[in-house]
């Protein structure tokens, strides 16, 4: 677990030092309703732990979290007769994290919310498929041996990749 670098409102809302309206807790999980809610029944997944980001998440709890948000996500397409569901993490101040507690956003969609988080992006162009396989190659090489990865600043090594369908 990483320590409490600064005060947490995630943690307090754990421990029962702050306002909050819980709809699932067990002995590792807590969910509850966003507070500023994109759309009614907007509800985030947290770990009782304290955990900043996806790096910092040990593997088990983090299957657990999303156990939880997969057990939750029709449940609460139901209940807030959603016409979609997004499941959002924002990992990092370069994502876009603001609460800095590992948290899985559960949020119901309507048509025409104003929600934004089109993809694909509009932004950016459809990269060359050896681009691709590029990047395919070096999240294979980091699985295999990530310290060696990391050494060498995630570059190439022995992973074979190739195109498997085309685009
Ligand atoms: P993120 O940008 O992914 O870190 O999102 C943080 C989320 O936490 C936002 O949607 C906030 O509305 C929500 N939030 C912040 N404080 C509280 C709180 N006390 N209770 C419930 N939700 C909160
Ligand atoms: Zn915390």
């Amino acid at each position: 677990m990483s320590t409490v670098s600064a005060h947490c409102i995630f943690c307090d809302i754990v421990k029962g030092a702050a306002e909050v309206s819980v709809c699932y807790e067990d002995t590792e999980a807590l969910a509850f309703m966003d507070i500023q809610p994109v759309n009614p029944g907007h509800t985030l997944v947290v770990a009782r732990a304290h955990h900043e980001s996806l790096e910092e998440l040990p593997k088990a709890l983090g299957a657990h979290l999303f156990g939880v948000a997969l057990k939750l996500g029709p449940v609460i397409h139901k209940a807030s007769h959603a016409e979609g569901m997004n499941l959002i993490v924002s990992s990092g101040a370069a994502a876009g994290q603001d609460v800095y507690h590992f948290h899985i956003h559960l949020i119901p969609r309507k048509k025409g919310d104003g929600f934004d988080v089109q993809l694909p992006f509009g932004r950016s162009d459809m990269p060359d498929r050896t681009m691709l396989d590029a990047m395919a190659a070096r999240i294979i090489s980091a699985l295999r041996d990530p310290a060696r990865a990391r050494e060498e600043g995630g570059g190439k090594r022995g992973a074979k990749s190739g195109s498997r369908n085309a685009r």
